[in-house]
């Protein structure tokens, strides 16, 4: 997926625009708000897990690497054949010299984010071999000349059954149809077979269990399951930070994903998926290999922003984030969008290429605290905010104007004369109406709408007259 986070500015601004697209925000709102509130009012000591799974969580980063080595042994001792990717470009080559070996020609894929992350498709279809999207919203971006997904959850949010419709008829050639249920049919029956005919089947994974050498995926379309067991080959991606120690941790952590994703209690799947098909077993793989990918992943373990490590991909903190409710998730122009976008984009890409997306963000911090692993995040944008300040990463105008504000802040009468002088000017900008159509050095704030007009005098006059 091209990089176009630096952009977010201009994206945001024509998604607010769109108005196709707010309609669509505004069933995250109706939806993945309310369905996870009451999800989580329904079981009761949701804190208590909050902080079991973040425990869980910390455990497993604190010794990443004994678990990972641990994972590695027991999946070997089941049969699995583990690779480790450092970076992006490995982790393709690994699943694109698998597939060469084994004469692959098309691979069916269930949604998996690492697989964005490292740009798959892309490295699959340029050494021939056909990628073939299953997830139902996957196979709509993918049919849609390979949009991107614009949330890690519900990856077609933006879309709506219209849409949906006229793409369709579009690319299948078939009579128009409205009816979700019969869209659904419809990409069902072209999907079924590509999963017969697949050589492999290439999946994420939720979490990995050291204990066990498993991988587990939730999923709520049967897809998951067809393409990890029909096809003779199964290859699970996953970033190296989602090992966990055991199946009981997992299944801890299981109970605050759905609550926090879409506001279920469980998801449709959840599936365990240990070594390949043994002698006398019906289902499953011939071969069950493990791609490990780092990318980028032991640089933030070693960090200040290591916490973020904690994520297990739930979606909460986009979907009660003020910002990416009002521009939806390609405004920030990479794979992951929301408050976590905001901290592991800048991570993983540098921060030079993706400099304003800590500031995409009120600091409010609603995702803080509907994470259910408690990450920080509003702390970790700011410590991102502070990193391009001591770069200077930011333009001239904009360090130049905080320099100023800094050395003001410093000198209290100065600064209390320049918000007298302010206060007044603006208050006559305002006029009758006590608007102010476009705020001068600043037009930004006022590009949307009317800047309300201060009364015209400061905080402290106002105070200092309500205490006499
Ligand atoms: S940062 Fe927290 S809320 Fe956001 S996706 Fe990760 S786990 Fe979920």
């Amino acid at each position: 997926m091209q990089l176009r986070a630096n952009e977010i500015r201009a994206r945001a601004a024509a998604s607010l625009r769109d108005e196709k697209l707010q309609r669509g925000l505004g069933m995250i709102r109706l939806k993945a708000v309310v369905n996870r509130a009451r999800a989580v009012a329904e079981f009761g000591e949701f804190e208590a897990l909050r902080e079991a799974g973040r425990a869980i969580r910390d455990r497993a980063l604190a010794d990443l690497d004994l678990w990972l080595e641990r994972f590695e042994r027991e999946a070997t001792a089941r049969g699995a054949v583990v690779h480790w990717a450092e970076t992006a470009a490995e982790a393709c080559r690994i699943v694109v010299d698998l597939a060469r070996r084994n004469g692959i020609a098309a691979v069916a894929k269930s949604k998996s984010m690492v697989s964005e992350e490292i740009g798959l498709n892309d490295a699959l279809a340029e050494a021939g071999i056909e990628p073939v999207e299953t997830d139902l919203g996957e196979y709509i971006l993918q049919i849609n000349d390979a949009e991107p997904p614009s949330h890690i959850v519900m990856p077609v949010i933006h879309k709506t059954a219209d849409d949906i419709a006229d793409l369709f008829q579009a690319k299948h050639g078939t009579p128009r149809k409205t009816d979700p249920a019969a869209l659904t049919l419809e990409a069902r029956q072209i999907l079924r077979p590509r999963f017969l005919s697949a050589g492999m089947g290439v999946s994420g994974a939720n979490f990995i269990v050291a204990e066990t050498g498993s991988t587990l995926i939730v999923t709520n379309e049967g897809n998951g399951r067809l393409c990890t067991t029909l096809p003779r080959i199964h290859v699970a991606l996953t970033g190296i930070e989602k090992v966990v120690p055991t199946l009981e941790d997992a299944t801890t952590l299981l109970r605050l994903l759905p609550r926090s994703a879409t506001g279920q209690a469980i998801t449709n799947y959840v599936s365990v998926h240990t070594g390949p098909k043994e002698e006398g077993e019906s289902d499953g793989p011939r071969e069950f290999h493990i791609v490990l990918v780092d990318n980028g992943r032991s640089r933030l373990l070693a960090g200040e922003l290591r916490e973020i490590l904690r994520c297990i991909r739930c979606g909460a903190c986009m979907n009660h984030c003020p910002v990416y409710q009002a521009v939806g998730g390609h405004a920030y122009g990479w794979v992951y969008p929301g408050p976590m976008g905001n901290v592991l984009t800048p991570s993983y890409v540098g921060l030079e290429n993706a400099v304003y997306l800590p500031d995409a963000a009120t600091l409010c911090n609603q995702c803080g605290v509907v994470c259910p692993v408690k990450i920080p995040l509003p702390d970790l944008m700011r410590k991102l905010r502070e990193e391009a300040v001591a770069r200077r990463l930011k333009p001239f105008s904009e360090r130049a104007a905080l320099a100023l504000w800094a050395w003001l802040a410093r000198r209290p009468a100065l600064y209390g004369l320049g918000a007298r002088l302010a206060a007044r000017a603006l208050r006559r900008l305002g006029g009758e109406r006590r608007l102010i159509r476009r705020l001068p050095l600043a037009p930004g704030w006022s590009g949307g709408r009317d800047f309300p007009a201060p009364e015209g005098r400061t905080f402290r006059e106002l105070y200092k007259s309500s205490q006499r």
